[in-house]
């Protein structure tokens, strides 16, 4: 229960541990959260009621509030999960509005990436060997049917789905090698960019 206004032991001046910090923050506002009332003192750590820009009541720690771990009801971090969704995979995605959404290659480079991923091969990627990756597939997937993109070492064999293991391969090619470690393309049949 919330103890009256004026019983609280404000913390005046005093040199307290941060855990315990008591203050009055009424009216304050922490990102979308506007503090409304004490709630609780628990553990001498106060909870403030705070009132939510969309419309929520939210029961906040102090010290979260001060400092910005807690700035929504929980409504902020949903918006931004949805958004990041959208821009990775929605209508608004660069994939998708490159007209790549659907095409074979496109699967299959989400494929070779999830393969990569599940079996931990995936090194930490800057943003160019990102881009190099997606321009291997763009390339296979404008050169048409007839070439693959390919990793040199087999992601099923330990390799790395990295820029550097990648190279575009007929599919004649392709065939022939399957997962063979050692298999030497012709070098008409297979380029690097
Ligand atoms: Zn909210």
């Amino acid at each position: 229960m919330a103890p009256k206004k004026g019983s609280i032991p404000w913390n005046k001046g005093k040199k307290n541990c941060q855990r315990h910090y008591i203050a009055d923050i009424t009216g304050q506002v922490f990102g979308r959260l506007t503090a409304i009332k004490l709630h609780e003192i628990k553990n001498r750590r106060s909870y403030w009621m705070c009132d939510c820009e969309c419309g929520n009541d939210k029961v906040a720690y102090l010290w979260d509030l001060k400092s910005n771990r807690t700035q929504s009801c929980g409504c902020l971090n949903t918006e931004t999960t949805v958004k990041h969704n959208k821009e990775m995979s929605g209508k608004d995605s660069p994939a998708y509005k490159h007209g790549r959404v659907g095409t074979k290659e496109y699967n299959n480079e989400v494929a070779a990436e999830y393969r990569a991923k599940k079996l931990n091969q995936t090194p930490e990627l800057t943003e160019n060997e990102k881009d190099k990756i997606e321009l291997y597939y763009k390339i296979s997937q404008y050169l048409g049917k007839d070439w693959h993109v390919d990793h040199i070492h087999p992601i099923a064999k330990g390799g790395l789905h990295h820029p550097n293991n990648l190279q575009i391969l007929t599919k004649n090619a392709n065939h022939r090698k399957i997962d063979k470690l050692d298999f030497i393309p012709d070098p008409l049949e297979c380029f690097k960019i």
